[in-house]
């Protein structure tokens, strides 16, 4: 037995770091080194001109963000803003793992890196309670809604579809979503606390078909009638999103969609990495009139709806949306407003 770990250990650490000086250490134990060296919590942000100095480390964490994650299995994650390898990246920590997230030319690479002679532990998958009863459709938050603004914190649930069974949920959320969490945690909404928990394998709802015209309908009745079950208080508040991630488009003709500032979207990752992002934003009050294209070449904020091959994304929100997002934070959605559903394809 010892001999097998040790053997293990010895595999994992030597392909990771051949040439560094610090080749004893792992590139998590170093990640954990240069957390626990972090200022307190309370301590005021160190906003940088010392950034560059310090890059050379291949690891620097400069803050902790104020994200928790859930994945499947009772394995709790935190998330942190700083470099690898001198390149901007979120990093989150979770279970014998670290994933980092590196912006890189308008898109996101994820890096995964494991404690040494852990090499993949992956929990046990959310187990399902009863099943869907009887189902019954209304907004998630009713007309004259109010709620007080300290009852509940922004909290994004993620589905897992069962057809994306060959993808790791900690690479989904390194690149579908650690990114513009960080970026709301930083930017928009600094103050405010997030929360995302990811479930797969959970009957009924990660095994729902999808693909047609009432796909998000059949989402929201399904998460309905789960409710009870599960505890999301679905009707309690607007504060608590809840987005299916599936492997091919959720409707004909369009990779995501979404209840505009209600608590329900379905996001493919066949779509671009915004696309999270994008149905997100939909339910936080954000708009296609207020993204923007940033140069002819340039990028794409998370809110334009037509997207071109010529341009990368910008891996933001734009300005316009990002004051969206809080008024909606503050306000909550409008409750006497019909119901609209955005980036569905138009009845004929
Ligand atoms: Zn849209």
């Amino acid at each position: 037995m010892v001999a097998t770990s040790r053997l293990a250990v010895l595999l994992l650490v030597l392909p990771f770091h051949p040439a560094t000086a610090t080749a004893a250490t792992s590139m998590v134990e170093r990640f954990d080194a240069a957390v626990a060296r972090l200022p307190p919590e309370d301590a005021p942000a160190d906003d940088g001109p010392a950034r560059a100095r310090r890059s050379a480390a291949d690891v620097v964490v400069e803050r902790r963000l104020n994200i928790e994650v859930d994945f499947p299995g009772d394995v709790h994650g935190a998330m942190y803003g700083g470099f690898l390898h001198g390149e901007a990246a979120v990093f989150t920590r979770s279970g014998h793992h670290l994933d980092a997230t590196v912006m890189r030319d308008g898109d996101t690479r994820v890096m995964s890196f494991d404690e040494p002679g852990n090499g993949g532990a992956q929990a046990d998958p959310v187990s399902a309670g009863t099943g869907a009863e009887a189902m019954r459709v209304r907004r998630s938050v009713s007309p004259g809604h109010f709620e007080d603004p300290a009852a509940y914190s922004l909290h994004f649930y993620f589905f897992k579809h069962d057809d994306l069974v060959d993808s790791n949920v900690r690479v989904l959320h390194a690149r579908y979503v650690a990114w513009w969490m960080a970026d709301m945690a930083t930017h928009v909404l600094p103050v405010d606390r997030f929360r995302a928990s990811y479930a797969e394998r959970v009957r009924w709802l990660t095994s729902m078909p999808y693909g047609d015209a009432h796909s998000l309908d059949v989402f929201e009745r399904t998460l309905k009638a789960m409710d009870h079950t599960y505890g999301f208080d679905m009707d309690r508040t607007y504060k608590r999103k809840f987005v299916l991630l599936t492997a091919g488009r959720p409707m004909p003709g369009t990779s995501g969609v979404a209840f505009e500032g209600g608590n329900e979207a379905i996001a493919s990752i066949a779509g671009r990495t915004r696309i999270v992002a994008h149905e997100i934003g939909h339910m936080l009050g954000a708009a296609h009139l207020n993204a923007e294209t940033r140069g002819w070449w340039g990028c794409e904020t998370n809110m334009l709806s037509i997207s071109s091959t010529v341009r990368s994304d910008c891996l933001e929100y734009s300005a316009a949306n990002q004051r969206a997002m809080r008024s909606y934070m503050r306000h909550g959605p409008d409750t006497l407003a019909p119901r609209k559903m955005v980036d569905a394809p138009s009845p004929k």
